[in-house]
């Protein structure tokens, strides 16, 4: 039986990412963020009654606001990476191949299979775009 794999020890290759879309604080519009000076947390906002009695405001549970999205979440290439451990596993009828790379560890560290690896920039780049325009279609059907 002779193995090959996708990529060999010393090649480089590219990964893609969907980072966390940007978050946005945005101030409680019921309490405006008013925070209890005499609160023993830090920054607990407050309704306070007729009475002087005050609670929690029941909309940010004493928060303040809240954190939104603000924009949307787009793939992009993540880093350039050097194969430095190569595995192919065979069994029965599946061949499953794994990578390790200098930059993430060898022996312990992130293992990438073989569809997440990319041969070069432009081609990562590629199933990016492919990747946010399936998400920008979806998002116009929405
Ligand atoms: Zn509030």
């Amino acid at each position: 039986m002779k193995l090959e794999s996708k990529y060999n020890l010393g090649d480089v290759v590219w990964t893609i990412t969907d980072p966390p879309a940007p978050r946005v604080w945005v101030r409680c519009t019921f309490c405006l963020g008013y925070e209890d000076p005499q609160s023993s947390f830090e920054a607990r906002t407050v309704i306070v009654g007729d009475d002087g009695r005050k609670v929690d405001c029941p909309i940010c549970k004493g928060n303040g606001g809240e954190h939104i999205l603000a924009g949307r979440i787009c793939w992009e290439v993540a880093e350039s990476l050097t194969i430095g451990l190569v595995q192919v596993k065979v069994t029965g009828s599946s061949i499953e191949e794994t990578y390790m790379c200098k930059e993430t560890g060898i022996g312990s560290g992130r293992v990438y299979y073989h569809t997440s690896l990319y041969s070069s920039n432009e081609s990562a780049q590629c199933i990016c775009d492919m990747k946010n325009s399936i998400l920008e279609e979806n998002n116009v059907k929405a």
